[in-house]
C-alpha cells in the first residue's frame, strides 16, 4: 500500500541489488571486463533461510551448517559473475517429439581458466571489504564452514575452490546454441540476417544467435535482436524504408 499510494517504502528497493561493478582480472583478455560484481545490501541469510536460499537450491544441510550462525546479523555481499566463461555447455535433442524437453549439459568449470578467474574475483571482493569505506561499517569477512569443505583450511586456495563449486549457480544467461556467422564458419547456424543456413523461410530471433557472450545481462541484447530482426523482416516484405 505504501508503494502503491506514495511511491516509496521497502517495495522501492532494487531487489537487493544496490550496485553493480565490472572488473578485469589478470585472466581477462585485457579489452573487456571478465567479472561483474553484484553488490547486494544483504546476503543469503537476509531472510533467515527462507525464500532466497530455496531459489538458489542450497540444501538444508549445507545452508544450516554454513550459514545459520549468521542469522540476525547485518550482511553485505558482492557476488562475482563470470562474464566470459571458457567452459562450454551444450544441449541435445532427447528424441524426435517436439514437446520433449532437450537434454542440457552445463559443463560448468570444466575449463580451469574459469575457476582461476573466480578465485581472483573472490580475492578482489575480500580486498573491497577491507577498504576504508567498508571498514567504516565494521565489515568482516565470513568464511562459511561448508560441510563438504571441512578438510580444507578456511580461506586457503583449495577452500575457495570448494566453496565456489558448492555455491555456484547459473544466472540463466545461456547464449550461442544457434550461432550467427558467415557461410565460411562451420559452426554458424544462421547468417547475419538470422536466416537458418540450408532451410528456406526460417529465422532464429533470440539470444541463441549470439556468437559469443556479452559483458552484461541478457534482456537488453534480446530486445535489440528482436527489434533488429523486425526491421529486417519489414524491409524485405514492404517498401517501407527502415
Ligand atoms: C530466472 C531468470 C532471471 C533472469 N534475470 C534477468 C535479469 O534480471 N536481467 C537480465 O537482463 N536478464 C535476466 N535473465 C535472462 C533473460 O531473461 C534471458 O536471457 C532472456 O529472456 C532470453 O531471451 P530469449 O528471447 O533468447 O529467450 P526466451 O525469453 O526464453 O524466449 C524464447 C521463447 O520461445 C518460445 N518457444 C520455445 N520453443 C518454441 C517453439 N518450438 N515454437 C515457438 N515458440 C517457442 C518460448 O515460449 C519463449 O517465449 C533472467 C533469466 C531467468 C530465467
Amino acid at each position: 500500500m505504501q508503494w502503491l499510494q506514495f511511491g516509496d517504502g521497502l517495495m522501492t528497493t532494487p531487489g537487493l541489488v544496490e550496485a553493480v561493478g565490472f572488473i578485469k582480472t589478470s585472466h581477462s583478455d585485457g579489452q573487456v571486463p571478465d567479472v561483474e560484481l553484484l553488490n547486494l545490501g544483504g546476503s543469503i541469510v537476509s531472510d533467515n533461510g527462507g525464500a532466497f536460499r530455496k531459489s538458489l537450491k542450497i540444501s538444508d544441510k549445507t545452508y544450516v551448517t554454513a550459514f545459520s550462525g549468521l542469522h540476525g546479523c547485518d550482511t553485505w555481499s558482492a557476488v562475482p559473475i563470470l562474464l566470459h566463461p571458457k567452459s562450454k555447455g551444450c544441449l541435445e535433442l532427447r528424441d524426435n517429439d517436439p514437446f520433449s524437453h532437450p537434454k542440457l549439459y552445463g559443463n560448468y568449470f570444466t575449463d580451469p581458466h574459469d575457476m582461476e578467474t573466480m578465485k581472483e574475483a573472490v580475492k578482489y571482493v575480500i580486498k573491497l571489504g577491507e577498504s576504508e569505506p567498508f571498514k567504516k561499517y565494521g565489515a568482516q569477512l565470513y568464511l562459511p564452514p561448508y560441510p563438504n569443505c571441512h578438510n580444507h583450511s578456511p580461506g586457503s586456495d583449495s577452500y575457495w575452490e570448494c566453496a565456489i563449486r558448492t555455491m555456484m549457480v547459473s544466472l540463466h544467461h545461456h547464449v550461442g546454441t544457434c550461432k550467427m556467422g558467415p557461410p565460411s564458419d562451420p559452426e554458424a547456424v544462421v547468417d547475419p540476417e538470422l536466416r537458418v543456413y540450408g532451410v528456406d523461410g526460417l529465422r532464429v530471433v533470440d539470444l541463441s544467435v549470439l556468437p559469443r557472450t556479452v559483458s552484461g545481462h541478457m534482456t537488453a541484447p534480446a530486445l535489440m535482436i528482436g527489434e533488429k530482426a523486425a526491421d529486417m523482416i519489414k524491409k524485405i516484405w514492404s517498401n517501407v524504408v527502415v
